[in-house]
């Protein structure tokens, strides 16, 4: 018989699924505020409607649960076919009537809530390989899909701003994305510095860095890609303009 409640007992675990049904729970807010008509409205993502966003966050939702029952059953079962089968899918999606867009989130949302909630302790560390080709333990399906839901509830752009997301995963985010610039070494001379904190990423031992500063919400804005509204850039190769951050995914 199904569980009534998570059968995971890791306290974090439990914060993390909270935060993120809190993230699809704030999505859901920002696409049922939309009209069927405004379904059709550009997003922050370039090339990118609100059809697209919506069906790309269902199609998430789905592959993810897909890692999860992986992670039940030990047999594979990949997020997407390949790139482009994920590709095709979103384009498809972003064509489906307003009614079927909208129960495309409600109802992988849902799914991917009830398989978090039935798989049991022990199997939360078993590995899945997530479709950028890292092997992770299965818990951390439950941090992917909180960074979609948060990020892309702003990307719907019909009144979510960064500073609705809560600062624990503006802070974890932005460790991840600068994470990815150390991995790839596109962060020479970049320091980002939160204001009224300590809180230092990027390339911290450069000697003569160019620094990017401002509250976390406008730092974690603009590391995304996603706008340079609230944040100073200062250093002697900035030239007084702020640079576009980079690529992250
Ligand atoms: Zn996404």
């Amino acid at each position: 018989m199904a569980a009534r409640h998570d059968l995971a007992t890791d306290p974090g675990l439990q914060e993390e699924l909270l935060q993120a049904r809190r993230g699809t729970a704030f999505f859901a807010r920002k696409l049922n505020e939309l009209a069927d008509a405004e379904l059709d409205g550009g997003t922050l993502l370039p090339d990118w409607t609100r059809r697209h966003v919506v069906a790309h966050v269902g199609y998430n939702a789905r592959a993810i649960a897909r890692l999860v029952e992986w992670a039940a059953t030990g047999v594979e079962t990949p997020m997407y076919p390949s790139p482009e089968a994920r590709n095709h899918e979103i384009n498809f999606g972003a064509t489906l009537s307003p009614i079927a867009l909208r129960n495309l989130f409600d109802h992988s949302a849902v799914h991917l809530s009830v398989e978090w909630r039935d798989l049991p302790d022990a199997s939360w560390a078993n590995e899945v390989r997530t479709a950028q080709g890292r092997t992770v333990p299965a818990s951390e399906t439950v941090w992917m899909r909180t960074r979609e839901v948060w990020i892309h509830a702003v990307d719907l752009n019909n009144g979510a701003t960064f500073n609705d997301v809560p600062p624990a995963v503006l802070e974890r985010l932005l460790g991840d994305i600068t994470g990815a610039w150390k991995t790839r070494g596109t962060d020479t001379g970049l320091l980002v510095k939160v204001t009224g904190t300590d809180l230092a990423f990027g390339d911290t031992s450069a000697t003569n860095p160019t620094i990017i500063s401002g509250p976390l919400a406008a730092v974690v804005e603009w590391a995304t890609g996603r706008g340079t509204n609230s944040v100073t850039t200062h250093g002697t190769l900035a030239n007084g303009t702020t640079p576009a951050a980079p690529n992250w995914i």
